[in-house]
């Protein structure tokens, strides 16, 4: 990490010619289990990773805000009065996109200092990770702190969802930002999507001699348009014809009226999200009474629900799955929105170089492009540096 803190401030530097103010930063994210439900108001249970988005910021003495990183060449540049979601685009619309967010949620952005900000990443992009939330939650953090917002991370949660929903148009869920924001050390952030309320619950993996090991397949995704959002429809009419707000009201036992009413393809989205919700519930109650060597089942029926029933894996992720299963993982699922990024297992540290070798082998027998394999720790929530 220190070497990322070093090159960001320096770039700073080096662009903006001063030194800046201070360094902030925030983590990716693996989600644990609960895949598809936080937009159905239900239950997710994601953990902060220890990869991370590592801003500098100075203060201006004018309305003017600059965003720089290592994606482009030159920092994007806009007045703060000129902040609307339809003015933004490209990787900046994350940044500058989260600056008008605060002001939807009280900042006064006509009497705040301007800011320049560079940043960088050791979130890999696209991975199903969630670099967009990394970005999004240390931009909230630290502008919360240098303009005295005094927002809790809760609704610095919620203005980065605003951001990714309205100024990047993808109509993601409140999961990512909250775990980069209420994320702990050796812990997973239980989140309800309907009351906000969290709870951490600890994963002791080091007492239990676990890791989790991310594949990530380099199948890039796309979550702004197509299968995501096609998904999000599929929930909306299910409860719609069920007669329910959010499939969040829905248990296992309405499922047979649910069979009799959908049609087969509406029911089993209605099924993944429904019994997601109650694996989510299951792998708390069991990582508190049994610990993580016990949650390998839930983790595989997860899976499972996502390839069947929401189909929303690659030909990828399967083969990363069923190889770490097959090799000695505890249990293993693909993790994020779907149709490419990564894969979890959760596996003993004495079989992550037999399982990684196996799943390198299984990769290069299909003709698939070479995963990039890491393990990866539950780590601390958006900070200062
Ligand atoms: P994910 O969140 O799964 O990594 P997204 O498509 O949601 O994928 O977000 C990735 C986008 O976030 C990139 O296309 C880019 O616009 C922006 N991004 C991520 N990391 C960086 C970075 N280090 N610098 C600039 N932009 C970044
Ligand atoms: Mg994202």
């Amino acid at each position: 990490m220190s070497d990322i803190r070093d090159e960001v401030a320096e770039n700073f530097t080096e662009i903006y010619g001063y030194e800046p103010t201070g360094l902030w930063s925030a983590p990716g994210r693996v989600n644990l289990i609960g895949e598809h439900t936080d937009y159905n108001e239900g239950f997710v249970l994601p953990f902060a990773i220890n990869r991370r988005t590592v801003l500098a910021l100075g203060i201006r003495d004018d309305a003017v805000v600059r965003v720089g990183s290592s994606f482009a060449d030159e920092a994007a540049e806009i007045a703060l009065a000129e902040l609307t979601p339809d003015a933004l685009d490209g990787w900046s619309a994350y940044p500058l996109g989260v600056i008008w967010a605060l002001g939807q949620f009280g900042a006064d952005l006509a009497a705040v200092p301007g800011v320049d900000i560079y940043l960088e990443s050791t979130v890999p992009v696209g991975a199903g990770l969630s670099s967009s939330a990394a970005i999004e939650s240390s931009v909230a953090f630290a502008l919360n702190e240098v303009w005295q917002l005094g927002l809790d991370r809760q609704t610095l949660a919620k203005v980065g969802q605003l951001a990714e929903n309205k100024a990047v148009g993808a109509p993601t869920g409140i999961m990512d930002q909250s775990a980069s924001l209420l994320g702990q050390a050796d812990a997973a952030v239980f989140l309800d999507c309907r009351s906000l309320e969290s709870a951490v619950v600890p994963l002791g993996l080091a007492a239990a001699g676990l890791e989790f090991l991310v594949i990530d397949t380099g199948v890039a995704h796309e979550h702004a348009t197509g299968g995501y959002r096609a998904r999000r429809d599929s929930c909306e009419r299910g409860a719609a014809a069920m007669g329910v707000p959010s499939l969040r009201h829905l248990t296992v036992d309405d499922l047979e009226r649910a069979r009799e009413i959908l049609d087969d393809e509406t029911f089993r989205r209605v099924r993944h999200v429904v019994t997601e919700d109650q694996r989510v519930l299951e792998t708390v109650r069991v990582l508190r009474e049994s610990g993580p060597l016990a949650i390998g089942d839930l983790l595989d029926a997860s899976h499972a629900s996502m390839r069947d029933d929401f189909e929303i894996s690659v030909p990828e992720l399967d083969l990363a799955v069923e190889t770490a299963q097959a090799n000695g993982a505890i249990g293993a699922r693909m993790t994020g929105g779907g149709f490419g990024g990564s894969a979890i297992a959760l596996v003993p540290t004495d079989a992550i170089s037999r399982i990684q070798v196996a799943i390198d082998g299984a990769f290069a027998e299909h003709g698939f492009g070479q995963p990039t394999m890491f393990v990866v720790t539950a780590s601390n929530g958006a900070n200062r540096e």
